[in-house]
Parts: C-alpha cells; structure tokens; sequence
C-alpha cells in the first residue's frame, strides 16, 4: 500500500474472524445460525468476513436476557456511582483501542481511517464521558405545592432499549445511544448495520470489559429485514432509538408505535446551504465544499443543496467546482485522502442513478457524475456538483447520500427561505452572512431541527439533535437523551388528617 498505515491496515485484516455473529452478552452466536450475510471491503470490493445472522430466535433470546437482568436490578438499580465508574473506564477503553476501531469501521465503510480516529473514536469516547458526568445533574424533583403533600419526581430506567445504528457512523452512532441508554440503567439490545457490525461488536466487548454486568447488552446482528424486523418487532422492548434511512424508519416507528414504545427517529436530510452575497467569501467556500463532500457526502446533515446568491453565484460556482475537481481521492488508509469511496456497490450505483436523473430533468452536471476508475474493485464516485434548474427535481428533493451537490442561485432571503423549505425533511440548514440580524432571522424561520450561522456541521453535546418533518420523530443528545431513556416517575405522600371522602360507610 505504500504508507505508514498500512501496518494498520493489514493487521486488521488479518485480525478478523471469518465469521463473526450476534453477542448473547459477550458471548458469539456463530454457530446459532444457517444464514450467512457477506461483509465487503467498499475500497476494492474483497469479502472482510461474513456475518452469522442473528435469527427472530436468537434475538428473541437477547431481549429476554435484556429483559430479566433489568428485572433483577444489576444494572438498572445499580448505584449511579457504579454506573459512572464502568462507562468512564469503557471511555478509557475506547481511547486505548482507538486505531483497531477504527480500522474496523473503515475496512467496512470506506470511511477515512485519518477521519474514523479523530473525530470519530474521540467522539465515540467523548460520549460515554459525557453521560457519565450527566449522571451527577440527575436529581429527584421535590414539590410542595398541595397542602400537608410531598410530592417526589424521579426518573426510572426505561427497560430493555432496542438501538438501531446506520453505516456511515457506526462507532459514534452505537456509542451516542449506548452511551446514554446505559447511563440512565436500561439494559440494550444493539442492531449496528450489516454493512459494518465489526467496530460496534470490539465496543460491546470493550463495556463488558470495563464492568458492565453479564446480560445487560446483547449485539444482534443481521439484515434489517430479518434480525433488525424481530428486534423492532418484539413486544419486550421499552424504547427504540433509530438512526438510519426514511423508510426503515418508517417501519420501525409503526411497529413502536403500535405497542406504544416510545421511539426516536434520527432519519435522513436534504439540507439547505444559504450563502449570502455579504458572507465571509472564503470561509463559505470552504464549509460548501466540506458541507458537501465530508464522509464522501455519507453524513445525515450534509449541505447537500447549496443555495447561492445571484450576485456571487457565478464567481462561487466556479470557485466551488475548482475545488471540487482538486479533492484528493484516496484510499481509506492513505492519509493524504480527503475522500474515500462510497460505502458499498449499492451506495455507489445509487449516486450515479441520481447523475442519470439529473440529466433527464434537465440539471447541468458541473463536474463529476461518475464513477472514478483509479480504484479496481473499488465502489469510487467522483465529487459531483450540479446546477440545478429548479428545487422542485429529484435531485434536489431527495437524499442522496454521496458526494453530489445540488446547486440553486435565488435573489432574495424570501426565496432563500421559501427554497430551503421547501422539502419534505427538515434535519439542517446553514446561513452563511455577515448580517447577524439575517443570519438569526434566516436561521429561526428555516423548518429545520438543526440550523448552523457561518459554520459547516458542528455538533453540541449538550444540544438536541434532530429534524422536523420526514428528518425524523423527536430528539437525542444532552438531556433530551436522559429523558428519553427514563421514565418519570412521582411519588406523592400525605401527612396531613384532612378527611377522606368515605364512600360506604352506614353511619
Ligand atoms: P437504513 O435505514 O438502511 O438502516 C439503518 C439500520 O436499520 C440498520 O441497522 C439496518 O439494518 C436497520 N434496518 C433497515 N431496515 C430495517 C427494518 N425493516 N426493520 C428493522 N431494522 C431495519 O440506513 P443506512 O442506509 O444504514 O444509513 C443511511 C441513512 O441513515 C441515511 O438516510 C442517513 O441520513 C441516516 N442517518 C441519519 C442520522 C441522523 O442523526 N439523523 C445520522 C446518520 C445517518
């Protein structure tokens, strides 16, 4: 491979079972199943190994397990001190396997080893810290409010929390949930993709390694059609947190619904990118570009329409497809790469169908719009910008999920309002504008759970994160996660001798 992470690489490889299955606490359940799953190597297309799906039985053995260590108290009736203890040591944990997880997560994603060890593993890390200082916030309510009554509001663990994790942030997506599900004493069943189980599987042994108790957390592992239908399907399960795309989610959230478990929904995004004549030029390029093209465009809160005033627009679109031409593909391990292949064959095709379409309805292709031969085998797209004639085609109403940037020019802040609105997802938005008075009022009226003034995507830990409309169902992260894993609970008791209403009695 010719670099100094080619160590890695081959060492990861060469570490990987042949056949890897669902976890039954720690414990591999490659022999329980027949069906067999194939895993690849998005980079040159080789088999990493193949997956032993997780079957209804098997799953349905996981959340009963999940299920009666909650009942018996070890983890959900555990004191927070103990409970802070095991997730600051899996934090630990994380950080001192940081390169093995990230070689998994990028020998199955594609991902950028560079970008899967920092930001990734270091948010991932930075998560389990995060929850378990949150703990010490937690306190009962106490109210006074009704005469001679204390009135006492806790929060009590939900149960057995059912967590479906995405491809394209497998580490950071399962340790968000995990991370927040298990501060709060659920005991979890986790369902990373079957495109990339192998870093969520290391994590799960890694919080058995850092204390958890047996049968707290279980992996199921397999397609979403099978393993991932029995674990949103199961009548044992309290709450379910789902990442992924619209139409899983769609599925998912029915079947929650019609047990009334409650569920968050993290979905997809086709976010509006406002550049405004008065912003800082060169710092909007930039967020463009990265907003556009980050994780190969594989990220839920992509930039991925890119609105630009008509005074700049032509100056900017040339500037944007410069750059857009100079990015540095490479491969996962080359740490000179700014972007690395598609995540499969199927993400793949699918980018270049929406180059196909984008021709039908009459859009001009900048740049791009095919695959990049440099890679045999390899699942490569070349970064693609398109000029749009108008928001209402596909390309501009649906989410994409690769490196493909669908480019508007509008007049006015109306417009640039009216056009990032108009969508069925509401996940993000961006304003970029020297007017902060715009900035704010641009930002408030975008239908977006996200909105971001002159940055491209940051998140807060401490923040809700989510989308309106088909983005999504609720919220995850600071204390929006806390609520959402627990239940409150109150507990009134009189002291007074005010009298009953007795009902029944003959005198
Ligand atoms: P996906 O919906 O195909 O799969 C997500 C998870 O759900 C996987 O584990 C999958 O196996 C499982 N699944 C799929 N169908 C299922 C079913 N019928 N029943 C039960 N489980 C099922 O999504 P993906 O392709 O892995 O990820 C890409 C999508 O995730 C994009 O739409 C992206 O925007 C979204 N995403 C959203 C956020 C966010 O925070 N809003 C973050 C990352 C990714």
């Amino acid at each position: 491979m010719g670099n100094p992470l080619s160590d890695i690489y081959h060492k990861t490889l060469a570490a990987i079972p042949d056949t890897v299955g669902g976890l039954l606490s720690g414990r591999s359940l490659t022999e329980a199943s027949v069906e067999k799953l194939a895993v690849f190597n998005p980079d040159n297309g080789d088999q990493v190994t193949m997956i032993a799906q997780s079957s209804a039985a098997d799953v349905d053995e996981m959340v009963h397990a999940a299920k009666a260590s909650f009942d018996s108290g070890i983890w959900s009736g555990a004191a927070m001190s103990e409970r802070q203890a095991v997730l600051t040591q899996a934090a630990k944990l994380i950080r001192e396997n940081a390169e093995e997880l990230a070689a998994l997560d990028s020998v199955t994603t594609g991902l950028l080893y560079h970008r899967a060890l920092k930001p990734h593993v270091q948010a991932a890390a930075g998560w389990f810290d995060y929850f378990a200082d949150a703990l010490d916030g937690i306190e009962s309510e106490r109210l006074s409010t009704l005469p001679d009554t204390d009135t006492v509001i806790s929060r009590e663990p939900a149960g057995v929390a059912a967590l479906f994790t995405p491809w394209n942030i497998p580490l950071m997506g399962a340790s968000l949930k995990l991370s927040a599900a298990l501060a709060m004493g659920n005991s979890c069943v986790i369902k990373p993709s079957e495109q990339s189980p192998l870093g969520t599987i290391k994590l799960v042994q890694l919080l058995y390694k850092a204390g958890l108790p047996e049968g707290v957390l279980h992996l199921a592992n397999g397609s979403g059609a099978i393993t991932g239908d029995a674990l949103a399907s199961h009548a044992d399960v309290d709450r379910v947190s789902f990442t992924g795309g619209e139409n899983a989610g769609r599925i998912i959230a029915e079947k929650a619904a019609s047990r009334f478990a409650k569920a968050t929904m993290e979905l997809g995004g086709k976010s509006a990118n406002i550049i405004f004549a008065d912003a800082d030029y060169d710092r909007a390029l930039d967020g463009a570009v990265i907003g556009a093209f980050a994780n190969s465009g594989q990220a839920c809160l992509a930039g991925s329409r890119i609105l630009i005033e008509r005074k700049i627009a032509d100056r900017f679109i040339a500037d944007f497809v410069g750059r857009t031409q100079s990015i540095r593909i490479g491969r996962p391990f080359d740490a000179q790469a700014e972007m690395g292949p598609q995540s499969s064959k199927a993400q793949m095709e699918r980018v270049l169908s929406f180059a196909q379409l984008a021709r039908r309805d009459g859009a001009e292709i900048l740049t791009g719009g095919e695959r990049h031969d440099g890679f045999p085998g390899g699942c490569y797209v070349k970064p693609t910008a398109v000029l749009a004639p108008s928001n209402d085609i596909s390309i501009c109403q649906e989410e994409i999920f690769g490196p493909f940037a669908a480019i508007l020019v509008f007049d006015d802040e109306e417009q640039a309002i009216s056009i990032a609105n108009d969508t069925r997802f509401g996940l993000a938005g961006y304003v970029w504008t020297g007017d902060d008075q715009k900035a704010q009022r641009v930002a408030a009226r975008m239908r977006t759970g996200y909105a971001l003034i002159n940055t491209p995507m940051l998140r807060d830990r401490n923040a809700p994160f989510g989308g309106f409309g088909h983005s999504g169902i609720d919220r995850e992260g600071g204390r929006w996660s806390l609520d959402f894993y627990s239940e409150p609970k109150t507990i009134m008791t009189h002291h007074g001798h005010a009298p009953i209403t007795s009902l029944g009695k003959s005198d």
